[in-house]
């Protein structure tokens, strides 16, 4: 089981709810407990089925969602069997007999009671709290799993706000021989990348294709009166265009970084974000960012799925620097070949640009090559 997390953003009377069930939660998992003090002999089913008749008997404990109830009623119950198993071992001391709280900072659903946005982007509570729809910040890793993977969701209340942890069943794993292959990757704006045994991978010929295509429909639709029934159709066909574009640009992210992965040990590249950051106009540039986030987080999905080391560098001066000796080479970007006074270097540009990177990813792994999480895939995407 894994365990995701993001910061949940809402409006104040949204907390307030989320604020009451918790409360709600906590009166369950004290409830089970009381009945299980009061009766001899009671089990964790006798619990679960105590939870459909505090719901009768109190409103509010209605409005939990069943599946959270039973959550809470389960709590009490670990507690229960907690305290069990220490007499059973006979451990000194105290045997932690299960006591009442008074306070409780969280609140938990199953497969029930919540719905994901299918940009997991929003996620909306739906159970007789009408918590509603709350923002998700910090969600991207949960778009590398199916919802059906989604066992759990709790709800947290922390000094500094509500999160939600995902809790993401898990257990695809594939092993593979080390290659004793290490590997840096260099973006390019012509090439989609170049790598540090001099390899270039171009953008496929069907891609260019595609996206001269869409430039097309670009300027058709702009060209159309506004409000036209030439107009629609134009919209219309950019935007299947666009659909089909990027299916295949994920096609060839899935793909080409699969294999990066597959042949090596370890892949370094450089942390773009920062760049990404620094909004910018130009058609061209957009499309092969986009590509290349995208490219990037395959890479670290199947890192983890293949047990890999993924690794991304500071794009500092990794153009600049000579990768031989470490000299500052300076060029500006049309510059495409770097040649080193110091120590005679000829390389590609990007090429150099690459080496610095996997020589930047070695050094930043040193001593912590540990073995990532499990994964599941989306096997669709495969
Ligand atoms: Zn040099």
């Amino acid at each position: 089981m894994l365990v995701l997390e993001a910061k949940l953003k809402g409006k104040t009377e949204q907390y307030n709810l989320i604020d009451e069930a918790i409360r709600t939660a906590l009166f369950v998992r004290n409830s089970a407990l009381r009945y299980w003090m009061d009766n001899k002999g009671v089990g964790k089913y006798d619990l679960s089925a105590q939870c459909a008749v505090l719901a009768k008997e109190f409103d509010f404990a209605k409005r939990l969602g069943s599946q959270a109830r039973q959550s809470s009623a389960e709590r009490a119950w670990s507690a229960i069997s907690r305290f069990y198993d220490n007499c059973k071992k006979k451990v000194s001391g105290k045997k932690g007999y299960p006591k009442f709280k008074k306070r409780g900072n969280s609140v938990e659903y199953k497969q029930a009671g919540w719905k994901l946005s299918e940009n997991r982007k929003y996620l909306t509570l739906t159970d007789g709290f009408k918590i509603g729809r709350l923002k998700l910040v910090g969600s991207r890793d949960l778009n590398f799993y199916q919802i059906e993977q989604i066992k759990r969701i709790r709800i947290v209340k922390r000094a500094d706000g509500y999160y939600a942890q995902f809790c993401v069943d898990v257990d695809r794993r594939e092993e593979l021989e080390p290659t004793h292959k290490t590997l840096g990757l260099d973006v390019g704006l012509n090439h989609f990348y170049t790598d540090s045994q001099g390899e270039v991978v171009e953008n496929p010929r069907y891609l260019r294709k595609s996206e001269r295509k869409l430039k097309k429909l670009q300027r058709k639709v702009s060209k159309r009166k506004k409000g036209s029934a030439n107009r629609r159709k134009a919209v219309k066909q950019l935007s299947r265009k666009h659909l089909k574009v990027s299916r295949q640009r994920k096609d060839f992210a899935v793909k080409t970084a699969r294999c990066v992965v597959r042949s090596n040990d370890l892949i370094a590249y450089e942390d773009l974000q920062v760049r990404n950051m620094v909004k910018n106009h130009k058609l061209a540039k957009s499309i092969s960012d986009a590509s290349w986030s995208m490219f990037r987080d395959w890479v670290e999905y199947f890192g983890k799925v293949f047990g890999k080391v993924t690794v991304a560098v500071q794009p500092h001066y990794t153009s600049q620097n000579c990768s031989t000796c470490g000299t500052l080479v300076r060029k500006t970007l049309s510059t495409r070949t770097h040649q080193c006074s110091h120590c005679g270097t000829v390389l590609d540009r990007d090429h150099n640009a690459a080496l610095n990177i996997l020589a930047l990813g070695l050094k930043n792994t040193v001593g912590h090559t540990e073995i990532s999480t499990p994964v599941e895939s989306p096997t669709s995407a495969i």
